[in-house]
């Protein structure tokens, strides 16, 4: 222990948070008849992905279950085990959105338990590559993304690396990951889960299928990634959402909408109560960020690219695609409410925040 004094100011320590925390071995009764068991993953600053188990007469359904891949299933079947929770018993898995630490281990389970996999109705994964086999339609819509393709900010072409794997060799380990959803819910559509009625609420904004879970008995929301206890989650540029950060503070809206909330269960980090606060500290935040690009922008005195801006927005440590495409769903937004303008010049798509 440090002891702060003027000839020894207090090292400042960087705490981590409790979303990038190594999975919890505990399993944990977080709200009547929710259990929290935590998975390990290690993705984009991530430590663990809380996978939610709901039980009920048939057996339960898990939120959740973490990465593709044979080790995170092990972690998988180890965590189950550990809890007492036979897999067999997996009647139904709930995916809140289709990013890899969620939706992960839905098509495995599937397999495996024959459980339903449940989202909301407009899940698709963003560089999906499933065939077209005729059993889902919704899946044979074209993909958002390519990899390779150029930025529709006209940077390089879209290459990010994640945990060391290029987009191409993750893409080929989700071909086999792929989860076909069975049940895909509407907005206020409800559904049985842990012997109650919870509501999907459709949040776009982090990701365009972004689904809440809200149960009005006991006052529980599951809240994926869109409300996390300490971190903002990436809004992404990429899709085909003109303006993802409007959707994402409407999404947000909502949240402070639900009446009676007792308990929010996020998917990454620790159960937290204030969902007001929360949802208002993460508007202040982006309202923050879009402050910060109209000064960067007239400090700069010219049109600048999306990564030069992005420099200004963000600390060195996170500069790249991410931040690029974070950068252009704030510029996006400001262009759309008349406070920016944009044109291109030699390739790259250069904005003026007035
Ligand atoms: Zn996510
Ligand atoms: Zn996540």
């Amino acid at each position: 222990v440090e002891v702060a004094s003027a000839k020894y100011p207090a090292r400042v320590a960087r705490i981590p948070k409790s979303e990038q925390l190594e999975a919890s071995e505990d399993t944990v009764e977080v709200a009547p008849g929710v259990l929290r068991v935590q998975l390990p993953i290690n993705f984009t600053g991530l430590g663990h992905v809380n996978c939610y188990v709901l039980e009920d007469e048939r057996g339960f359904a898990v939120v959740d279950p973490g990465m593709p891949g044979d080790e995170p299933w092990a972690d998988l079947e180890k965590a189950f085990a550990r809890a007492g929770l036979p897999l067999q018993r997996i009647h139904t898995v709930v995916v809140t959105h289709s990013h890899p630490d969620h939706f992960g281990g839905a098509a495995r389970l599937r397999r495996e338990t024959g459980a339903d996999i449940v989202t909301h109705r407009t899940f698709r994964l963003m560089w999906s590559t499933a065939e077209p086999d005729g059993e889902d339609p919704e899946e044979e819509a074209r993909p958002f993304f390519t990899p390779g393709m150029s930025t529709p900010w006209g940077s390089e072409p879209f290459r990010p690396e994640l945990q060391g794997q290029t987009v191409e060799e993750m893409r080929e380990r989700m071909r086999l990951e792929t989860p076909r959803p069975t049940v895909r819910l509407d907005d206020a559509q409800t559904i049985r889960l842990a012997r109650r009625d919870w509501v999907a609420v459709h949040t776009p904004g982090h990701t365009p299928d972004h689904l809440c879970l809200f149960d009005p008995a006991e006052g529980v929301v599951l809240s994926g990634d869109h409300v996390l206890p300490t971190i903002t989650p990436h809004i992404s540029g990429l899709g085909e959402a003109p303006d993802p950060l409007s959707e994402f503070f409407y999404s947000l809206d909502r949240m402070t909408a639900l009446e009676d909330v007792n308990v929010v269960l996020p998917a990454h980090g620790i159960t937290f109560t204030d969902l007001h606060g929360r949802v208002q500290a993460i508007k202040d935040h982006h309202a923050e960020r879009l402050d910060r690009l109209q000064k960067a922008s007239n400090e700069i005195g010219r049109p600048a690219s999306v990564n030069e801006l992005m420099q200004r927005l963000f600390s060195e440590r996170v500069w790249g695609q991410m931040a690029e495409s974070e950068t252009y769903a704030h510029l996006e937004h400001l262009r759309l409410l008349g406070q920016a303008d944009s044109h291109w010049q030699r390739g790259q798509l250069m904005y003026e925040v007035a």
